[in-house]
């Protein structure tokens, strides 16, 4: 992966220096254009096909009684390879061998116009050398083809056109030189064109593949802030933050089905004393083992404990009844003694919690923060009855 992105990188600060990708960018591009590359492919072939046919109309008046050779080179040879190649892109799904299936073609095209030239005389020949301008143009404009594979092609092209002017074609010599120059100068524009479509074709990928690789970076970074902003960093339990956030929920849910929830505060007793004598490390170690000790002792899913500030934590039972509630907190209390954390400044001898219940069936008048107000003074009258005891609201 760090590979690949780098690979992303020099790509957009290379810009214009390069036109190839390395292995795996190229083979995403590749993925990713292989659809495109099909269509344009197969337009081509079909426009080809459609020209290939028309100019036959020039043959029989350009060609005299050579036309039925002339036709047999357009409709026997090289419109099957233009229907055949077309069949083939659209069933082929590899993004290479339909490169090369439009550059055979290109070279069939131009064989297929030098082929006639070979037939024709310097009349007719005067004239025909202009398809390959059009070849040239459909196969660096319009294919789809990479730059480089385009250059190879036209090159051969050319070197054919060259090698049977001076060997079998009847043509005079200003004629050659004027094709000569136009079939370059077009050779010339169709590469400058090609390189540049190329060019911001490749960039144009790389460009949207970083921003797919920052939105998804992005995207991990906020899920991450969210939830260490909703989880206590001490303790691994949810926070205040999300005791007010879901507290909320199951109120609003409880009111809808007349179910009652119950809310548990809990307060480590003589927690300063604590700290003050083991040292705030361990202090820490002990926040961690209470908490683990309640989320473990909570038994439902849907009961949650959160670490509400210091060391105080906030437990909310929903769907459940003072009775149930009681016996949630006693259990949660016994287990938190059974620890057996040894602290030798409070009376008990170990860490204790005190626990305040408050259970509510949420209705008009009876809100959320008279249900917290209600479990923190009965978490108060825990702390007065002495400690290691639970108390619930009257
Ligand atoms: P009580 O039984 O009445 O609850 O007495 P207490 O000493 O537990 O209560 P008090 O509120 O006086 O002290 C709470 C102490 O909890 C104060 C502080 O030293 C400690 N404390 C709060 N947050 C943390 C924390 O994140 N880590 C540690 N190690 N200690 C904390
Ligand atoms: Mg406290
Ligand atoms: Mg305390």
């Amino acid at each position: 992966m760090a590979a690949y992105i780098s690979d992303l990188i020099t790509r957009v600060r290379g810009g214009f220096n390069s036109l190839r990708f390395g292995h795996d960018l190229q083979t995403a591009y590749e993925a990713e254009n292989l659809e495109k590359l099909k269509l344009t492919v197969s337009v081509s072939l079909l426009l080809a096909l459609v020209f290939y046919a028309i100019f036959a109309v020039l043959d029989y008046s350009f060609m005299g009684e050579k036309y039925l050779q002339v036709w047999a080179i357009r409709f026997a040879v090289v419109i099957p390879v233009i229907c055949i190649s077309f069949v083939l892109v659209r069933i082929i799904n590899n993004y290479q061998i339909i490169e090369v299936v439009i550059t055979i073609n290109a070279v069939v095209c131009s064989l297929g116009i030098i082929w006639m030239m070979v037939l024709g005389s310097a009349h007719p020949n005067g004239v025909y050398w202009v398809g390959l301008m059009l070849v040239i143009v459909f196969l660096f404009i319009l294919s789809g083809a990479n730059f480089f594979l385009c250059l190879k092609t036209t090159f051969s092209i050319l070197t054919a056109y060259v090698v049977s002017c001076l060997l079998w074609i009847d043509i005079s010599p200003e004629t050659f030189m004027a094709s000569l120059l136009f079939l370059i100068s077009s050779f010339i524009v169709g590469l400058t064109g090609s390189f540049f479509i190329d060019t911001y074709k490749h960039r144009d990928f790389v460009r949207t593949r970083l921003l797919d690789q920052k939105t998804k970076e992005l995207t991990a970074l906020t899920r991450k802030y969210q939830e260490l902003s909703t989880i206590d960093e001490l303790t691994g339990i949810p926070n205040r933050r999300m005791f007010e956030t879901l507290s909320i929920n199951y109120w609003d849910v409880m009111q809808r089905k007349h179910d009652p929830l119950s809310l548990l505060f809990l307060d480590v007793d003589e927690f300063k004393k604590y700290n003050d004598s083991y040292g705030h490390q361990q202090g820490d170690a002990c926040l961690r083992q209470v908490a683990d000790c309640i989320r473990n002792t909570l038994m439902r899913p849907q009961d949650i404990v959160t670490r509400y500030g210091g060391e105080e934590f906030a437990v909310l039972l929903p769907d459940t009844c003072l009775h149930g509630a009681t016996v949630v907190a006693e259990r949660i209390r016994k287990n938190v003694e059974d620890l057996g954390i040894v602290h030798e400044y409070s009376r008990h001898g170990v860490v204790t919690v005190s626990i305040g219940i408050c259970t509510a069936t949420p209705h008009t008048g009876f809100t959320l923060p008279v249900c917290i107000k209600k479990a923190d003074a009965a978490l108060y009258s825990a702390k007065q009855f002495g400690r290691n005891t639970s108390k619930h609201s009257t």
